[in-house]
């Protein structure tokens, strides 16, 4: 069986330092936010380009926070509206409505997946506060587009960059940035899976806004900045010093973790040739870090099993688009074609730095003899 992804052998490759590192925190006798926290809080926003970073217990928590921390400072109000692509994840999504404002769905662009900006502006009314775009599969967004339109409309700009640590944008002014640092504030998971993955449940804000920062630091830790002062009614999402510990290993090794994927993306975008398959396309030559390598068919349910059957592991990313789910009721009546049209051809073939040679080979070759 190819393996979709295989955390035990990626982690495996630092379990010399990791160990090292959890024993530490052991020692240390100090587990939630502390030394370990501060550090690498130090060492991500370093590595975004960023003033801060704040860790907090997930992804969608550092979502939650970045717009309740709006909330606090004024900025936003319930009742406002966020725009946000149709075709995310639902955790983008879940961060609007969670404090009690309303997503705006926006259509994607069929070959980049991300939100595409001529449907933005149409969207706009006069409660829009925020953009929130996603850079989905671990590609950037077009960032340049989107933050023109948020100053023309004077909207913050929210960044999920869940799938997407590290990767590249090159601006107009042909300057180089790492997500996290694009817009005014983005959120980041570290959920084991993801490029920079923890042990555990981890997530964390970049931001360069001092204000922001000051209150969601204080939010993620029950509205306090004092122990016993209260400034806000917070909530408890902090990070772990055992998770922070593990991320500044792998932090380490982040650059040649994209590098890995990179040249497994390279090896399918150049064997891959089957006209029953499209490959996924790169807008800018470092844009993606190729945190899933989706493929689009018309066969989706024949060539999923296919690839079982050939004791190949692939996923779906995403079957039901949110507009579709339960838990959106008030949004089932809405269409987006090309959103659905993606949720019903999207398939995702295994891809990480665990994967080898002969495997990556032997994944170009069957997608060939699909018919
Ligand atoms: C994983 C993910 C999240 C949520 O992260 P958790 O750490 O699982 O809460 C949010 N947005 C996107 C796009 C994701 O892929």
């Amino acid at each position: 069986m190819i393996d979709f992804l295989n955390l035990k052998d990626i982690n495996a490759r630092y379990a010399k330092d990791l160990k090292e590192a959890c024993s530490r925190v052991i020692d240390s006798g100090w587990y939630v936010l502390g030394n370990e926290v501060s550090e690498f809080e130090k060492e991500f926003s370093n590595y975004c380009q960023t003033k801060y970073c704040l860790g907090v217990a997930n992804g969608l928590d550092a979502l939650i926070l970045i717009i309740r921390a709006y909330i606090e400072l004024g900025v936003f109000k319930k009742g406002d509206e966020i725009i946000v692509p149709s075709n995310t994840y639902i955790a983008s999504i879940l961060a609007i409505s969670e404090n009690g404002l309303t997503p705006v769905l926006v259509e994607p662009d069929i070959d980049t997946f991300n939100l595409d900006p001529k449907g933005i502006e149409v969207a706009i009314t006069p409660k829009t506060k925020a953009i929130l775009t996603v850079h989905l599969y671990g590609q950037v967004t077009g960032m340049d587009e989107i933050n023109s339109i948020a100053k023309k409309y004077d909207l913050k700009v929210i960044e999920d960059c869940a799938q997407a640590h590290g990767a590249l944008y090159t601006n107009k002014k042909s300057e180089v940035k790492k997500v996290g640092c694009l817009g005014d504030a983005a959120g980041f998971s570290f959920y084991p899976g993801k490029n920079l993955g923890a042990l555990g449940d981890a997530g964390a804000i970049t931001t360069s806004d001092t204000e922001l920062a000051n209150t969601i630091a204080a939010l993620r830790n029950y509205g306090s900045h004092e122990k016993y002062m209260n400034l806000y009614k917070g909530v408890n999402s902090r990070l772990d010093e055992i998770q922070a510990a593990m991320l500044r290993v792998k932090l380490r090794y982040l650059d040649r973790e994209i590098v890995a994927r990179k040249a497994v993306a390279d090896a399918y975008l150049k064997g891959i040739y089957n006209p029953l398959i499209k490959l996924p396309m790169v807008e800018q030559p470092d844009s993606h870090v190729w945190h899933l390598f989706v493929i689009t068919t018309n066969e989706r349910e024949k060539l999923s099993k296919y690839l079982t059957d050939n004791k190949i592991q692939s996923l779906i990313h995403y079957p039901i688009p949110p507009h579709k789910q339960e838990a959106y009721k008030e949004l089932n009546n809405y269409n987006f074609p090309i959103s659905e049209k993606i949720h019903e051809q999207v398939i995702s073939i295994p891809i990480s730095s665990a994967i080898t040679n002969e495997q990556i080979n032997r994944v170009i070759e069957t997608l060939n003899n699909f018919k």
